[in-house]
């Protein structure tokens, strides 16, 4: 365990795919630590937590999951099993949580609706066994305690950040922003277009972009990297990196209809692996309905599946 300043905590934890590793923090409170994120449930997820707070002088109060996604979800019923502590989770974030993780009927969601957007069988089956790796290593917490942005952590206030996931919240205590995958540095989260998210997640990352702006924190703790020394500075910089994608999504477009899987290589390159090529699907996607919705690209929509244009 790292100390940070103000008594905060980081636990790295490993990621086999990259980055590489995670990120949980266990914050100081006026009631005890407060866990947030899990990590991975890789099979020694136990073993690894029990050692980490081993070191911890007091107990664990609680555990706050930041969004679904594996690397953060994973481990939340082992750390909840070895703390005894309860897990808070956003609720419309524990909604998709059991959505995609509760059973096994998302793979063949995801198969049919990357097979609409262009993506050929083959490719799809590839798409689909990667996301199916991390299937084992998660073990949520069933029925988490239901949070809304706004809410009180121990001293510790919920701020919602969607775009890289709908129900994404955050913490912020003292312009300390415990900031999950809603700023990254030098990665840039993804925000993806996927079944059942939000209709528009580009505009909802934008404008929780220019909400973390306005709240003026002064140190962010990401879920992968280094602590952000200057949020705002990372949040203009984020910004600009959609502004120029937008662009180039929209330059990407002509009089041909094109897929979301055509877009993408015009995006990202031809030469990603397929858990790669899953994320620029989904983000090819986000901003190409984004265009649409703001009247700058064209939707076309048959039996086949979903097309492009330019405006
Ligand atoms: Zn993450």
């Amino acid at each position: 365990m790292d100390e940070l300043a103000g008594g905060i905590r980081r636990v790295t934890l490993p990621l086999p795919q990259r980055p590489g590793h995670v990120h949980a923090y266990v914050l100081p409170g006026d009631d005890g630590w407060t866990v947030v994120d899990t990590g991975l449930g890789l099979p020694d997820a136990r073993e690894r937590w029990t050692a980490e707070l081993d070191g911890l002088p007091g107990a664990v109060a609680r555990i706050f999951v930041t969004h679904f996604h594996p690397d953060h979800v994973g481990a939340a019923a082992d750390v909840a099993a070895l703390t005894d502590a309860p897990v808070l989770q956003g609720a419309l974030d524990y909604e998709q949580c059991r959505l995609v993780w509760g059973g096994e009927e998302w793979s063949a969601v995801l198969a049919e609706w990357f097979g609409r957007h262009g993506v050929p069988a083959d490719v799809t089956d590839e798409l689909i066994g990667q996301g199916a790796l991390y299937r084992p290593f998660i073990r949520f917490q069933h029925d988490p305690v239901p949070l809304e942005a706004g809410d009180d952590v121990d001293g510790w206030r919920t701020v919602a950040a969607p775009g890289h996931a709908d129900g994404q919240l955050m913490l912020l205590r003292d312009g300390v922003l415990a900031a999950g995958d809603h700023l990254l540095d030098p990665i840039t989260p993804t925000v993806g277009l996927w079944p059942e998210s939000r209709p528009d997640p580009l505009a909802d990352y934008v404008a929780a972009l220019e909400a973390t702006i306005a709240l003026e924190p002064t140190l962010a703790l990401p879920g992968h990297g280094e602590p952000i020394e200057d949020p705002v500075g990372r949040a203009y910089a984020l910004l600009d990196h959609h502004r120029e994608r937008l662009s180039r999504t929209a330059a990407a477009l002509g009089d041909d209809p094109s897929t979301a899987y055509a877009v993408s290589f015009a995006l990202f390159g031809d030469d990603l692996k397929p858990a790669a090529r899953r994320f620029a699907v989904a983000e090819t996607l986000s901003h190409l309905e984004h265009l649409v919705l703001q009247g700058g690209a064209g939707r076309r929509e048959s039996d086949g599946g979903v097309t492009y244009t330019s405006a």
